[in-house]
């Protein structure tokens, strides 16, 4: 398993009035001093709100509230094509070669 390498908590800010959603808010978790993101739908830049209820609506410039927060978490994207020397013990031929050349040495 490969540890997350991020971990927030996520909902979607939601119009009083229209009830669009404009985006989603993220609070980081960990650390004493939380950051709040937000992120419009129609773009992947994160910004930094110092407050999550000054968002305001895309659509008709309403109010906003948060839907309920859920766990997200990103992991690091693993590339299982990438040639990469294996950890763990090496394949039995190679033991088995290592350990023949050794005992030759010794002779
Ligand atoms: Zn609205």
């Amino acid at each position: 398993m490969t540890a997350p390498t991020r971990t927030y908590l996520e909902a979607d800010i939601k119009c009083f009035h229209c009830g669009h959603i404009s985006g989603v808010a993220r609070v980081e978790r960990g650390g004493r001093h939380p950051t709040t993101t937000f992120k419009a739908v129609d773009s992947s830049a994160e910004i930094r709100i110092p407050d999550r209820t000054q968002v305001k609506c895309q659509r008709c410039g309403g109010p906003t509230f948060t839907d309920e927060f859920e766990l997200r978490q990103e992991y690091a994207r693993v590339d299982f094509l990438e040639d990469r020397p294996r950890r763990g013990r090496p394949p039995k031929r190679l033991a088995e070669r290592r350990l023949a050349e050794q005992q030759r040495g010794v002779a």
